[in-house]
């Protein structure tokens, strides 16, 4: 089972950013663009971690972290650009875990995430981070993908990509998952990109890109990385 995070978030762009690279890591993310909308959340799908922006719409962020206090022991990251001492201090003291300034680094964010949640005893599920089958050799955590030996240079996005896939090896993921994962909630309809992708990538990892051995379509549903 994955953990469930809530990011609250009226940014679009870091919104996104968060959303894809914490579920590619293996968490089930929902976003919140306000108050009340994450308060909602909170009382139907309870998270087990919150990452909290500030600067809201309906209000301040620090008047979420004592919602929260109040009610849940859950731990809560605040992700912002203000960066006076006092601050932070107050956001602390109501509670909330850890501090992040903007702009922040995504391994950055994960780190104090997988911190915050050993504290509270929550183990993250074991995420797989290695793939391997015939060829082909992923590792995931030192970022490498090789095919017989040979070391590939991925894009990004591309990486991206593929580590979805190995998250889910074996599974199918859909269309939407994948788009919604990678590249943003937003993007689930443009199907494109995952043809124009998921081309580069058999073109990088399979023998034969038209008979693909690893990267195999589901027709009409989505993509599965073979196990065997
Ligand atoms: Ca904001």
């Amino acid at each position: 089972m994955s953990l469930r995070v809530l990011v609250v978030e009226d940014d679009r762009d870091i919104r996104n950013l968060m959303q894809s690279s914490l579920a590619v890591e293996g968490f089930e993310v929902h976003t919140a663009v306000s108050l009340s909308e994450a308060r909602a959340l909170l009382q139907h799908t309870p998270p087990d971690v919150v990452v909290l922006d500030l600067g809201l719409p309906d209000g301040d962020g620090l008047e979420l972290v004592r919602h929260i206090r109040q009610r849940h022991t859950l731990p809560i990251l605040v992700v912002s650009a203000r960066h006076q001492e006092a601050q932070k201090i107050q956001l602390l003291d109501a509670g909330a875990d850890d501090y992040l300034t903007k702009p922040f680094q995504v391994g950055e964010l994960l780190a104090r995430i997988r911190v915050a949640l050993r504290h509270r005893g929550t183990a993250l599920a074991p995420t797989v981070t290695e793939h391997h089958l015939d060829d082909l050799q992923i590792n995931l955590a030192l970022r490498t993908v090789a095919v017989g030996g040979e070391a590939q240079h991925l894009t990004p996005t591309e990486f991206k990509l593929l580590a979805r896939l190995v998250r889910s090896a074996g599974r199918v993921v859909t269309h939407r998952q994948l788009l919604a994962d990678v590249w943003g909630a937003e993007f689930t309809e443009h199907t494109h990109y995952l043809r124009l992708y998921m081309g580069q990538l058999r073109a990088k990892l399979e023998r034969d890109p038209a008979e693909p051995r690893h990267l195999l379509t589901e027709t009409g549903v989505g993509y599965r990385l073979a196990t065997d």
